[in-house]
């Protein structure tokens, strides 16, 4: 099966507390890296559970608050030192290149790999990234400045090979028969797909969002996900703070994973406020029971 899971490095909104670390997940797809937000202490947080930095070829930054991207500046000096030349490819609103530029020039570092940078635009969902294994499109987020989530969308995948059957016909017949294709041979026999393959996993999505407060309009985005990370800032005895710093309450995380017919919700960006986090967890799981709370170290299979 293809590796597709979501490690959590940090479940913290705006600053550092109770041993919980600012916005930040690395997802693996098919044993590459891809990586979401990058608060403070994210490299550390990657060395803490032994995941190498160095695998990371994908960033997606979801907004210009300090308490989802703080990190990158450490990170990508990091990689710089440690000898990288690969390419990066950055995915975040348009600033940022201006900001990571800045920082570079005044402490006169030349990478000695290229930043290869897509600027995000929070006006309307997009595809904006594809490889063999993923598709990826933005959420437009409702928050004080432009904010995108984005949805982790796996391709189809072929169908295999039933080893015991094919090994008597001949390999050229292989890439017809993985994309379902019967094959009729000279002597007028025909070859069915469905004897010599058996299905192909279901293609799975992951779709996170942080930061944001409860607006319908992103949901047609985030619809049917296999799973949702979505933000639960505050107890919804909050909800008027919660509306005024544009994020989402525990209950309304629930209620956005019930609506979108979701399978599993992660939730996350807990306030420094809540010292222990049963008690939102217990909240969003009275409207959707499906929920896990995404805190550091855990990594959930997607
Ligand atoms: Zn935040
Ligand atoms: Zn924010």
């Amino acid at each position: 099966m293809m590796k597709f899971e979501v490690t959590i490095l940090g479940s913290s909104s705006a600053t550092p507390v109770f041993n919980r670390n600012p916005s930040a997940q690395l997802l693996n797809c098919n044993e590459k890296y891809y990586l979401i937000d990058c608060g403070e202490g994210t490299q550390q947080q990657l060395t803490k559970y032994n995941l190498k930095a160095a695998r990371i070829d994908h960033i997606f930054i979801s907004h210009l608050h300090g308490d989802h991207y703080f990190g990158l500046i450490g990170l990508l000096s990091s990689l710089h030192l440690n000898g990288r030349i690969k390419p990066m490819q950055i995915f975040a609103p348009t600033p940022l290149l201006e900001i990571l530029e800045i920082q570079f020039k005044y402490s006169d570092t030349n990478l000695r790999y290229p930043i290869e940078f897509f600027p995000i635009e929070a006006d309307e969902s997009k595809q904006i990234f594809e490889n063999q294994d993923l598709i990826v499109k933005t959420v437009v987020l409702n928050h004080r400045i432009p904010t995108t989530g984005f949805v982790f969308q796996q391709k189809p995948r072929q169908r295999k090979l039933i080893k015991e059957k094919t090994e008597d016909i001949p390999m050229a017949y292989y890439a017809a028969l993985k994309k379902g294709k019967d094959i009729e041979q000279s002597n007028g026999e025909i070859l069915r797909s469905e004897d010599f393959t058996t299905p192909a996993e279901p293609p799975r999505s992951y779709a996170y969002c942080s930061d944001t407060m409860y607006d319908e309009r992103y949901f047609e985005t985030i619809k049917e996900s296999d799973t949702l990370y979505h933000e639960a800032t505050f107890m919804h005895e909050l909800l008027d703070r919660a509306n005024e710093t544009h994020h989402t309450t525990a209950k309304q995380a629930g209620e956005i994973a019930k609506i979108n017919g979701v399978k599993k919700l992660l939730i996350g960006h807990f306030s420094s406020r809540y010292k222990t986090l049963q008690m939102l967890l217990e909240e969003t799981q009275s409207v959707f029971e499906n929920t896990e709370l995404a805190v550091e170290g855990r990594t959930f299979q997607l």
